[in-house]
């Protein structure tokens, strides 16, 4: 069944894909580089490959502040929640409603998070935690750790695609 519906519905009360909650970092074209950075993104470059750090510094809200601007992959980048509410699989009140729990579970997260880190850090600690074994306590509080597994658990369910996954198996 398809529907005609405003994409910008769903988005303009989520920005989780900006926040830093459902990714760590968005793809850059090399010619998007000096762009991104008069917007006051941090770049990335690893092995001739560009980046931009999450979260976006052009987020306030759940809105882009550098809209007309903004690279091709926020120009392009549909979520599985989006895609469903768009081809009428997911009912728009219904994607709203799963919108508000991921914002709910995600400054659940950004409420524990040690003063200046952002979720980013927190997964970067948890393959820390992962990769030490017996130190794990001492660098991953357990209730941050705790709130990012559900908080990741339920983008991978709802918003992530297979490929994306963090928690739940890629397919
Ligand atoms: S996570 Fe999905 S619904 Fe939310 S802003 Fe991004 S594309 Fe839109
Ligand atoms: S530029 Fe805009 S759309 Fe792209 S990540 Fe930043 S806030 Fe989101």
């Amino acid at each position: 069944m398809s529907t005609s519906f405003d994409p910008a519905a769903l988005c303009t009360a989520c920005g989780l894909c900006c926040s830093g909650a459902l990714f760590d970092f968005g793809p850059l074209a090399p010619e998007e580089v000096e762009t991104a950075q008069d917007s006051g993104m941090a770049v990335l470059e690893a092995e001739d490959e560009f980046g931009f750090a999450l979260p976006c510094p052009a987020l306030d809200g759940a809105c882009c502040t550098a809209y007309s601007s903004r690279p091709a992959t926020c120009r392009t980048y549909r979520c599985q929640l989006l895609r469903a509410a768009e081809t009428g699989d997911v009912a728009v009140e219904r994607a709203l409603t799963i919108i508000a729990r991921a914002r709910e579970a995600a400054a659940s997260v950004i409420a524990q998070l040690p003063p200046g880190e952002t979720i980013t850090d927190a997964r970067r600690r948890r393959r820390e935690a992962s990769a030490s074994n017996g130190a794990a306590v001492m660098i991953a509080p357990p209730g941050l750790m705790m709130a990012l597994g559900m908080l990741d658990l339920m983008l991978d369910q709802h918003f992530r695609h297979a490929s994306e996954r963090q928690i739940m198996p890629r397919e």
